[in-house]
Parts: C-alpha cells; sequence; structure tokens
C-alpha cells in the first residue's frame, strides 16, 4: 500500500462504533432477521422522538419514503409539484414514479436552500385557486404540493414555509434525508410539514446500510403509508389486498444497526459541528471563499460540509478536487442542477442561475463523524496550498 492509500480521508463515512454487532447479533440469534420484529419498532420510536413527530414507519431506503409519500398524499397523474433544482436526484425521480411533474426552483440565499420568494411569487402570480384545488395558469396542470429539500444539512426559513404552505393550502413533503437532528427554532426539521421524510443510505449521518423512514404528526396518515409499504395487505390471515402496494419495509436487520446508530446521534452531530466550526475558522480570510451559511434560527446538523470557490485565475472547484485528490482526500461537487439533467430537464424551472452557479462553484470536503483532527488539519493545509499557488 503506497502512502497515499495508506491515508486516505474519505468525504462521509458511516461511524459503527456502537452497539451495532451487539444489536445484529441479538436478531441473528433470535432469528427475527426479516421486515417484523422488535429492533424496527424501538427504531422507528427513536427517529419518531429525534424528529419531534408521534409517528413514525420505516422504509427499505429515503427514495421509497419520498414515494409512498407521494402516494399517501395522493399527488399523481399530471399533479405538479414544487421543489429545488439543486437537489440529490432521489426526490424528483419520487415525484415522477406517481406521475407527476416537478415545477424546479432555484436555489436562494446564502444557506442555498429552494428559493422560497420565487416559490410566492409563482403561487400568487402563475397560479389561481378553483374548486379542484390550486392550477398552474399555464399548463392548467393542480399544484399538488410543495416538497422542500433540507440540502447538507439545514433548511430554509420554515416560517416563510409554513405560511405559504397554510397561504396556499399546499401540503408539504419535507425531504430532510440529509437533515436528521437539524432545527428550526429549536424544532426538528421533519416535523413541519404533512411528512417529513428521512434516509438512512451510507454516507447520511445514521445509517443502517440502507435505509429510510417517514414522520408524521397525522396518525390516519401514518397508518395509510405503513399499509402502502406492507402490499397493502389487508387481512392479517389471509393473503387479501385492497389496493397497489409497495414491499418497502426496512428489516429488523438493518433496524438493529439504525438504533444501534440513533444511540450515537447526539455523539455525531457533536462532531459535525466541531469539523464544521474548524473549517470556518480556518478558512474565514481565504479570498474568494466562502460556505453555506444557515439562517440564524436555524441550527445545521452540518452532515456536509461545503464550501463555494468563486473561479479566480483559473482557480475552480473541480481544480480544487484534483488537487485534493491527488493527496488521496475526496471532495465531491454537488449534483447537477435538476433542471439540467437529461432525465428531468424538460420539466419547468423558476430560474436557475444560482443553482448552475452552485455546481461549478461548490465542493464538499471530508466529515465524517470519525474524521480526526490531524486529517481534517491536512484537508486545510491542501486547501490553503491551492488557493496560495
Ligand atoms: C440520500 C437522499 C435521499 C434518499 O436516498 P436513499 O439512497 O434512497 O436512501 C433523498 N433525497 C436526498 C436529497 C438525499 O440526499
Amino acid at each position: 500500500m503506497d502512502e497515499t492509500a495508506r491515508t486516505r480521508i474519505p468525504l462521509c463515512e458511516p461511524c459503527l462504533a456502537g452497539r451495532e454487532v451487539e444489536y445484529v447479533r441479538q436478531c441473528v440469534e433470535s432469528g427475527w432477521v426479516s421486515s417484523v420484529g422488535s429492533f424496527v419498532d424501538e427504531f422507528e420510536r427513536a427517529i419518531a422522538r429525534e424528529a419531534g413527530c408521534e409517528f413514525a414507519v420505516a422504509t427499505v431506503n429515503g427514495t421509497s419514503a419520498l414515494h409512498v409519500s407521494l402516494v399517501a398524499l395522493g399527488i399523481g397523474l399530471g399533479d405538479e409539484v414544487l421543489m429545488p433544482s439543486m437537489t440529490f436526484i432521489a426526490p424528483a425521480n419520487a415525484v415522477a414514479y406517481v406521475g407527476a411533474s416537478p415545477v424546479f426552483v432555484d436555489a436562494g440565499g446564502a444557506d442555498w436552500q429552494m428559493d422560497l420568494p420565487q416559490v410566492a411569487e409563482f403561487l400568487r402570480q402563475d397560479c389561481q385557486r378553483t374548486e379542484a384545488g390550486l392550477r398552474n395558469r399555464h399548463t392548467g396542470r393542480r399544484v399538488a404540493a410543495m416538497l422542500p429539500v433540507h440540502i447538507l444539512g439545514c433548511g430554509g426559513d420554515m416560517d416563510f414555509l409554513v405560511a405559504l404552505a397554510e397561504e396556499f393550502q399546499l401540503p408539504v413533503i419535507e425531504d430532510a434525508t440529509e437533515s436528521l437532528g437539524a432545527r428550526w427554532q429549536g424544532k426538528p426539521l421533519g416535523s413541519f410539514g404533512k411528512v417529513g421524510c428521512f434516509s438512512f443510505n451510507g454516507n447520511k449521518l445514521l445509517t443502517t446500510g440502507g435505509g429510510g423512514m417517514v414522520v408524521t404528526q397525522d396518525e390516519a396518515l401514518a397508518k395509510r403509508i405503513r399499509h402502502l409499504t406492507t402490499q397493502a395487505k389487508a387481512s392479517a390471515e389471509e393473503y387479501e389486498h385492497d389496493e397497489v402496494g409497495y414491499n418497502y419495509r426496512l428489516t429488523n436487520l438493518q433496524a438493529a444497526l439504525g438504533l444501534a446508530q440513533v444511540e450515537q446521534l447526539a455523539v455525531f452531530l457533536q462532531r459535525k459541528r466541531e469539523i464544521a466550526q474548524l473549517y470556518r475558522r480556518e478558512f474565514a480570510n481565504l479570498e474568494g471563499l466562502s460556505w453555506q451559511e444557515p439562517a440564524a434560527d436555524m441550527t445545521s446538523a452540518e452532515w456536509l460540509f461545503t464550501i463555494r470557490l468563486r473561479e479566480k485565475s483559473g482557480k475552480t472547484a473541480r481544480g480544487l478536487r484534483s488537487h485534493l485528490a491527488s493527496q488521496g482526500i475526496q471532495s465531491r461537487c454537488l449534483w447537477e442542477p435538476m433542471h439540467l439533467s437529461r432525465p428531468h430537464r424538460h420539466c419547468a424551472c423558476l430560474g436557475g442561475e444560482v443553482a448552475e452557479a452552485l455546481y461549478s462553484e461548490a465542493l464538499s470536503l471530508p466529515c465524517s463523524s470519525g474524521l480526526t483532527e490531524s486529517q481534517q488539519r491536512r484537508v486545510i493545509a491542501a486547501v490553503r496550498d491551492f488557493l496560495a499557488n
């Protein structure tokens, strides 16, 4: 193994330092490894508590959590859903699965979240209230929901979002997959909408290997979501089903891992915040370099610390990525904006310039919970070195 490979610093790795093995062993020894079991129930309760909601339904991943939420809220063929263009593709795909169309919205503000003033302008000027709900004047389609995606560990102005949702009677599906543990005025993200969705994919704050969760305050909705995730089985004894459902359940084995992970959530969050603070402090005086800035009322989970580098003398975010890679340091650019992505570029988009600028200028830096300070100092030195030379 050469020096670089041996000291490779990954972007964001899971930290499995708690009771993971003990709980997984309990599953194996008891035989309860599949989609029913006490770990599923306990994991659901733990995430509900962390997300400030009464009900939670575990799912096979975050994408299925989003999909089943859209189905349960009656969003379907021909509907339009307002969502940000600057996001990982999963929520846009989920909207397409139900036959609806995303209306993408540019990123705005220093927190890079969905630009709510543009959403408000669209709702006021381009939509019309009818008996059948809100209609887009130009397409004639129903505008059925808002799907904010709380990217990189924090969300936008939740007061603004909730006020818009109330004024226009639009359900909100929060994609909080990247922001477990973040809070707006002390209230957890995921608890502001009709539903909140989480992911426990390998690089998220908590992992179950792969997994997801829907949280809600609405008991009937939670029941309906659970029903849909279990093939809409209508009888406990008989194989009778009352609609087209999905096999979207999380296994007890995965939930065992998840429960061990939730027990470490406070530690992970603390570490993430320390890492972000150190980056901010060390980068404070570097010209041309900024980073995602949450609003004052937002306590970020700091899931993925992301800088923005305005091009200067040929120095770009992608140039920095290559420089870091040459030193065994993994970094990552943000997602191609949805309004440019091949599967979704035929969809409408309000603005888009900020998302495009972020796509070329933003770079996420290593911030695993297990990142050591000396590793982080190596990343900082490499960034400084790139900017100086
Ligand atoms: C991770 C993620 C998801 C869900 O991903 P899964 O891999 O399906 O668990 C959804 N939306 C966003 C923004 C994500 O980052």
